[in-house]
């Protein structure tokens, strides 16, 4: 099962009176992205799916700080305008209103994620770095 997600959660509180300093000012950032998380994978068929969807452009993957697997396409909503604000902000999404100042993606310094994987190869030095066994034996001729 997959959930539609903005963000992973981030370990970091703030005061109220820093909370009631933050402002969106046309930032945007959060628009230009959807995420899902994802099974954690487990056998080397679930890592080899990963390594194909990191082999496509504005694809990532990340492990946030509760532990969840997710995968993040880079894409800008079609409702931002070019100030960096929401072009239908009466009608948007739950998601877009639930979404919280105070631990979004801007202003947890960017930092919304414990390991973040843009390619193949960052996968596996991460997985290689945990002595996970991910690869096929190649069959012999
Ligand atoms: S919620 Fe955060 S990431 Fe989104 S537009 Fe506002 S400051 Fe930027
Ligand atoms: S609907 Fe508005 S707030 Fe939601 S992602 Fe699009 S531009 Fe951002």
């Amino acid at each position: 099962m997959i959930f539609i997600i903005m963000a992973g959660k981030i370990k970091q509180t703030f005061t109220e009176k820093v909370r009631r300093e933050l402002t969106c000012d046309g930032c945007g950032e959060c628009c230009h992205y959807v995420a899902l998380e994802i099974d954690r994978p487990r056998s080397k068929r679930d890592y080899s799916d990963l390594f194909w969807h990191l082999l496509h452009e504005k694809v990532s993957i990340y492990i946030g700080h509760d532990r969840s697997w997710n995968m993040e396409f880079m894409t800008k909503c079609v409702n931002l305008t070019k100030d960096g604000m929401c072009g239908d902000y009466e009608n948007r999404p739950v998601i877009c209103r639930q979404y919280s100042l105070d631990n979004c993606t801007r202003h947890s310094d960017g930092k919304y994620y414990l390991h973040k994987f843009r390619s193949p190869e960052e996968l596996k030095t991460y997985l290689k770095g945990r002595k996970v066994d991910f690869e096929f034996k190649r069959r012999r001729k």
